[in-house]
């Protein structure tokens, strides 16, 4: 049995494996070389102090011990086996199939986007404000949203065994092991493409198929059943159907409600991308900026709530961009990431409030439960036509935001193609900025500096989830009304963030197993 020991370091003894493991062989009383293995298990920092502390969990081999088995996963051959098609190539999407070989079924994944490859150059084109491809963007494509993202690796899941085997299944497929003890483990823009490639090359390997360019416009319901899907003029039938088409598939949800397949309307949040120097972030967490020889680039989650609303900071990305994520240039929508070394001189968040059916009840009577896309289509629409669209994103100064003052020019950001100056209170709903306002001043009482005007919001920070859930059995996973329909991950409502759509999936997966061997 190994030795667990919890230590409490400066960030510098953390920082070197000799460092630390010179202080836990002093604290067990054993000589350097007696340890066959030593590997942190958790690791988080405490910068509540003056000076902040790394909190280390780590496990000690000592020769004679039983060392720890390595990760295996067996993808047995499914050529033949039973076939479930699988509408979307995001993580709710693969991680279903992965689990369908593991289980003996043969995944047909249907993606509307291309490969990771040639979605890189899609994307350059849209950072160059040259055209969005509808098809292939920062939503659509190889590995769905996740792929070109912060790829942090949070999730809320309560189910520590299948969080760690979902960490554990990315390493395999080729993720730092690093992110198996971070307390907030994160991947990196320019790692996750080549990890979702050989997550491909697994499913290819073991049978299974993965077609890109193929997007799915109907599904063929037979008799209540959900039979196969139709990519135009095809139709691709399988034992079940999955639905993990993520949160900017509005083709979709309308296709769905045409159809009358249940929907329901559900809350989710809107606001802005908040974009600080990181030098500032750093400061004000660690208290000085020379730990960050030492420290992981300075994070922060904020919440509050102003006049029964709730106001957060979303997907943080320290040390990363701010990107278009639209799916057109009618549209504005930004988002925040960053390369594995979060090395960026800029640290962003969403900081976004509660957006509640009540707050667009004048679409209910046109658009029934499709009110909230239709809301959300609206506002990133109104900011795009604000500023002439192209991927242009609307920005203000901060401090001037919530002083309700104008700003004259903007500080150097990151976002590409252009942001430009412009006023929160024309681009956003009125309850949407004014939440914002006692937010970002709650904020600044917490974080002191924060609220200033070398940051700046830029809009519209709107897909934090989808406005609509596809409705499904608690037990069985299958949706209500339609036979062997499975909605999964981001798009159907049941998931937010990269592992929890991979949980998702896996989940939908072992359903579909389930129901198929009886
Ligand atoms: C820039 C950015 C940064 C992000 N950073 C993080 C982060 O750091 N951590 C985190 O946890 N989450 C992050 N997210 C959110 C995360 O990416 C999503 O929560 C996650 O990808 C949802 O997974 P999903 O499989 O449910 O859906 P998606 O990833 O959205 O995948 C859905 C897939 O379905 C395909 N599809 C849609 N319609 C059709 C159709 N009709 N036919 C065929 N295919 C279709 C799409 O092309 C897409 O590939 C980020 C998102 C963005 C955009």
């Amino acid at each position: 049995m190994p030795k667990t020991l919890n230590l409490t370091l400066s960030p510098k003894q953390a920082a070197s494996t000799e460092g630390w493991l010179a202080i836990a062989v002093r604290t067990l009383g054993v000589r350097r070389e007696q340890v066959a293995l030593a590997r942190v298990v958790k690791r988080s920092v405490d910068a509540r102090h003056q000076t902040p502390k790394v909190l280390l969990t780590v496990e000690i081999f000592l020769d004679g011990d039983e060392k720890p088995q390595e990760v295996h996963f067996d993808y047995p051959d499914v050529n033949g086996k039973t076939e479930v098609v699988i509408v979307g190539g995001g993580p709710a999407g693969l991680f279903a199939a992965l689990r369908m070989i593991e289980l003996g079924l043969r995944p047909i994944i249907l993606e509307r986007g291309r490969n990771v490859v040639d979605r890189r150059r899609d994307i350059t084109q849209i950072h160059r404000g040259v055209k969005v491809d509808g098809e292939s963007n920062y939503a659509f494509g190889e590995g769905g949203a996740g792929t070109f993202s912060d790829g942090k690796l949070f999730t809320r899941s309560k189910k520590r065994g299948d969080y760690n085997r979902a960490l554990q299944t990315l390493v395999f497929h080729g993720a730092s092991p690093e992110i198996l003890y971070e307390a907030h483990p994160h991947i990196g823009t320019d790692r996750l493409p080549k990890i979702i490639e050989q997550v491909r090359h697994t499913i290819i390997r073991a049978g299974g198929q993965i077609l890109f360019e193929r997007k799915v416009t109907d599904i063929e319901i037979r008799g209540g059943k959900a039979v196969g899907v139709w990519c135009g003029e095809d139709l691709i039938e399988g034992a079940a159907v999955v639905l993990a088409t993520g949160h900017s598939a509005d083709d979709i949800y309308e296709m769905l409600h045409r159809k009358g397949v249940l929907l329901e309307a559900k809350p989710w949040a809107m606001g802005v991308r908040v974009e600080h120097p990181q030098e500032l972030i750093d400061r004000i967490q660690y208290h000085s900026s020379d730990m960050r020889e030492w420290l992981p680039t300075a994070a922060y989650t904020l919440t509050s709530q102003v006049n029964g609303r709730g106001v957060y900071s979303f997907c943080m990305c320290p040390g990363g961009v701010i990107v278009p994520a639209m799916t057109s240039f009618e549209e504005c929508v930004v988002n925040g990431m960053s390369a594995s070394a979060r090395s960026s001189r800029w640290a962003n968040a969403g900081i976004v409030t509660e957006v509640r059916p009540e707050d667009f009840a004048h679409l209910h009577e046109e658009w029934g439960v499709l009110a909230g896309l239709k809301f959300r289509q609206q506002v990133e629409r109104h900011a795009a036509s604000l500023v002439g669209g192209g991927g242009t994103a609307p920005a203000q100064r901060l401090a001037d935001f919530v002083a309700r003052r104008r700003s004259f020019d903007l500080p150097r950001t990151s976002y590409l193609p252009k942001a430009v100056v412009g006023s929160g209170d024309e681009w956003l709903p009125e309850f949407i900025a004014e939440s914002l306002r006692g937010g970002f001043k709650s904020f600044g009482h917490k974080m002191k500096g924060f609220v200033t005007n070398q940051a700046q919001i830029i809009g519209v920070e709107s897909r934090t989830s989808t406005p609509v859930r596809i409705p499904r059995d608690r037990d069985t996973l299958c949706h209500p009304t339609v036979d062997n329909l499975y909605p999964t991950g981001e798009g159907a409502g049941y998931a937010g963030g990269i592992i929890s759509a991979a949980l998702d999936g896996t989940r939908v997966a072992e359903s579909i197993a389930e129901k198929l061997k009886n």
